[in-house]
């Protein structure tokens, strides 16, 4: 995601703070993550909690029992240790995320779903990656630091909350300050969820369906729309909105909701933007993608997705947008293309 053109109303860069309004950039505030917050007793606490539930695992939605403490991988296929494909400085997220210098993103591999059309097919089906101990990890996340990132950006994480969780607290003892971002599919389980409160500040969550026979046939589970959209309720309730502050300097706290295009799909677009306005709140960022190409199982003709999206499948969507009363958010440009 490189390209990302600003949603506001007016298509003016700017944004009502208190009683004035300030001009938005891509700055982003040097704010500490709100984990340096917690005493190491709370910390520890939801590390074992979280360990605590890899015996039998029951993490995410899929509940699959895999005992991932003697090793044994799940559906998710990640075993006991953290499994990262890469780390490494990126600058193409929405702009609270990668403002000016970037974000310490950490591509996981493995996922909890299994999309047909993941973008991202070599790490997160085909599991390439490399297992590293929790020293490592948190010396990577230290080192990203280093290098300027304003935050450390978990993509693909719901299945490897644990080893994330002992991590950051490794690495808070290294001198790791800045917030972290959870970049997820919103497969996530709202009691996982919770042991990240006070832990994470920017969510930057999917709403990838609104019917459940979809993600059923393009991401092989049948109950992804309730548990996406309770995810995003606790998601919401943790963090809020992402606000601005009186510089026009994103405030690194909130929630962003992603909503990926995608072709002869379009019809659920009202759906998404109509409970991201009235079950989180109007004042949501939305970020709009349009990077989709047919990757990994799509170009399976059966499937319906087998193409790029068209002009018109985008206006559809941006009039859903536009009528649903969210104002905040930002729209890829047509011509993108994703992948990690
Ligand atoms: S996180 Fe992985 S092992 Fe745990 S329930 Fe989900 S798919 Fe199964």
């Amino acid at each position: 995601m490189e390209s990302l053109e600003p949603l506001f109303p007016d298509a003016s860069l700017t944004a009502e703070v208190g009683n004035s309004v300030a001009e938005v950039t891509d700055a982003v505030a040097d704010m500490d993550g709100s984990y340096l917050s917690l005493s190491d007793a709370d910390f520890r606490e939801r590390i074992h909690r979280a360990y605590a539930r890899m015996s039998a695992c029951d993490l995410c939605p899929r509940q699959c029992g895999a005992d991932r403490l003697a090793g044994k991988a799940g559906i998710c296929g990640v075993g006991l240790k953290p499994r990262i494909f890469v780390w490494n400085l990126h600058h193409g997220e929405e702009p609270p995320v990668s403002g000016t210098r970037g974000s310490g993103t950490v591509f996981l591999s493995g996922c909890n779903l299994n999309c047909r059309y993941c973008q991202n097919y070599p790490l997160s089906q085909l599991n390439h990656g490399t297992e590293l101990s929790i020293p490592s990890l948190a010396a990577a996340l230290v080192e990203l630091q280093r290098r300027g990132a304003h935050n450390i950006n978990f993509v693909t994480p719901s299945h490897q909350v644990p080893q994330l969780l002992a991590a950051t607290y490794a690495a808070r003892q290294l001198g790791l300050h800045i917030p972290l971002v959870y970049n997820t599919s919103s497969f996530d389980e709202a009691s996982t969820l919770v042991l990240l409160d006070g832990v994470v500040d920017i969510y930057l969550g999917d709403l990838r369906y609104t019917n459940d026979q979809v993600a059923l046939r393009l991401s092989g589970v049948n109950d992804y729309v309730d548990h996406a959209k309770e995810a995003l309720v606790e998601m919401h309730r943790q963090v809020g909105d992402i606000i601005v502050d009186e510089q026009g300097r994103y405030v690194p706290r909130g929630l962003i909701v992603r909503y990926l295009i995608l072709p002869r799909h379009t019809n659920m677009a009202r759906d998404v933007f109509d409970f991201v306005a009235h079950n989180l709140s109007p004042d949501t960022y939305v970020s709009i993608m349009t990077q989709y190409f047919p990757a990994y199982k799509a170009l399976n003709p059966g499937l319906g997705i087998d193409r790029k999206i068209n002009e018109a499948e985008f206006n559809r969507v941006m009039n859903a947008w536009s009528r649903s009363g969210l104002v905040h958010g930002w729209v890829q440009d047509m011509d993108e293309q994703g992948g990690a």
